[in-house]
């Protein structure tokens, strides 16, 4: 697919200050706070690395997590969870806050840079500010979590224009949070000359290049734990793709679509119909659907639950599906064998649990087998190849869980399409 937005190199930043939105939005450790897994950090060092050769100065800016960035909401959110609002401080908000500061992503940023960045204590107040205003080329700077800023998730237009109001020039790289439609996401772009970096360039020419002119065939997989959050993706790669392969928690809505019995699986009754509708749909588009043969069941959702094989689509009563079974393993990887191009969104079991990652496990096996163009959609997806030692096997993972999957269902970016057309 032709990149129809201008990038970094369509523009001069050179002495510029330039805002550059990122996805900082890494993991970290619920107690030390430590930062488990840098990818998306690493993710955008060739954006960086470029702007701070031509000489910019680079004020970066990210979201992390999801803090509450009033007083009054951090009382009512605690207070729907069952707290008494009287009890709750002001100092236990403010810890809150701190515990999803960027500091942590500065320190690891400055290791990967080699060179120092520079933190700010918020996001356009007064300590950003004075240090973007004396921010030399070459140098970066690195603002506060943007949602520490109520008007972030609002799209406000003033934190926009703030914001802009210290560079020149806006590159957003933030791939993971181009379908918000936020003030430092696409906001900041009605104020400045606003392009991309190479990570949104690189996902979007992958992903969109397997959408638009596909090396055939392509098969697409898709599994993870609910029909419903899947329904767009669906629906769209029917149009596109030449097979389907459905695993995973909503695999049981579709068996129970056809007449199964499903036990205690997973089951959207809502989407029976639906389920229905895209069996029809592929069969009059002549897409091969294919659904599981047989899986691996357990009596309860746990970790030490004894798996149980399974003959056929159904699950018995008293028992919930976990993973496909050797049959459908087999199937699926002879479909994924032959294959121009692969898909795969959404593990194909509770691969958390060591006893029901076979399918999982066995599907990663065969992408990575099959020398076809393989890319991992979907944030599980993502860890589960990563967990299971196959992720430098892939053509591409991306980096966005939630913006794959609607850069997937057809839908328009917010954070791209405010960017300037090539
Ligand atoms: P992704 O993030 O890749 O888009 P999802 O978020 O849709 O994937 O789903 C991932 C989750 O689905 C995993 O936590 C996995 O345990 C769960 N899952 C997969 N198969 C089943 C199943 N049979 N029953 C319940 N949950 C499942
Ligand atoms: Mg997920």
């Amino acid at each position: 697919m032709n990149y129809n937005k201008k990038t970094v190199k369509d523009i001069d930043v050179a002495g510029k200050k330039v805002l550059l939105r990122c996805d900082f939005n890494v993991p970290q450790d619920k107690t030390t706070g430590a930062i488990t897994d840098d990818k998306r950090i690493r993710a955008a060092l060739p954006t960086i690395q470029y702007l701070l050769d031509q000489n910019a100065a680079v004020i970066a800016c990210s979201h992390l997590g999801k803090p509450v960035a009033t007083f009054d909401s951090y009382v009512k959110k605690q207070a729907e969870k069952g707290k008494d609002p009287a009890s709750i401080t002001e100092e236990e908000w403010k810890k809150s806050l701190a515990k999803l500061s960027l500091a942590p992503v500065a320190k690891r940023l400055a290791e990967l840079l080699g060179r120092e960045v520079i933190m700010a204590a918020d996001v356009v107040g007064s300590d950003a500010q004075a240090k973007a205003a004396a921010l030399k080329p070459g140098q970066i700077l690195l603002l506060e979590n943007t949602r520490f800023e109520k008007g972030e998730t609002k799209n406000d237009p003033a934190l926009a224009k703030a914001m802009a109001a210290m560079a020149e020039v806006y590159v957003s790289d933030a791939f993971g949070a181009v379908h918000r439609a936020h003030a430092s996401t696409a906001g900041v772009a009605d104020y400045l000359p606003a392009v991309s970096g190479f990570l949104i360039q690189k996902e979007l020419e992958i992903i969109g290049g397997a959408l638009a002119d596909p090396k055939r065939p392509l098969v697409a997989i898709l599994g993870g734990s609910k029909v419903s959050s899947k329904i767009g993706v669906i629906n769209n790669l029917l149009e596109i793709a030449d097979t389907i392969i459905i695993g995973g928690g909503m695999c049981y809505t579709f068996a129970k679509a056809q007449g199964a019995s499903v036990g205690n699986s997973l089951l959207e009754a809502d989407w029976l119909d639906y389920c229905k509708e895209m069996m029809t749909k592929a069969q009059a588009k002549g897409v091969k659907l294919l659904l599981p043969v047989d899986g691996v069941a357990a009596k309860e959702f746990s970790a030490d639950a004894a798996p149980v094989a399974v003959e056929g689509n159904g699950i018995p009563d008293g028992m919930m599906g976990m993973d496909i079974g050797p049959k459908t393993i087999a199937l699926y990887a002879e479909a994924v064998k032959d294959a121009g191009t692969v898909i795969w969104n959404g593990p194909m079991g509770v691969f958390e649990f060591p006893a029901f990652a076979e399918g999982t496990r066995a599907i990663a096996k065969a992408l990575a087998e099959s020398g076809a163009i393989t890319i991992i959609g979907g944030g599980d997806s993502a860890a589960a190849v990563q967990q299971l030692g196959y992720a430098d096997k892939m053509t591409h993972i991306s980096t966005g869980g939630g913006a794959s999957l609607e850069f997937m269902e057809g839908k328009e970016l917010p954070g791209v399409a405010c960017l300037l057309d090539a």
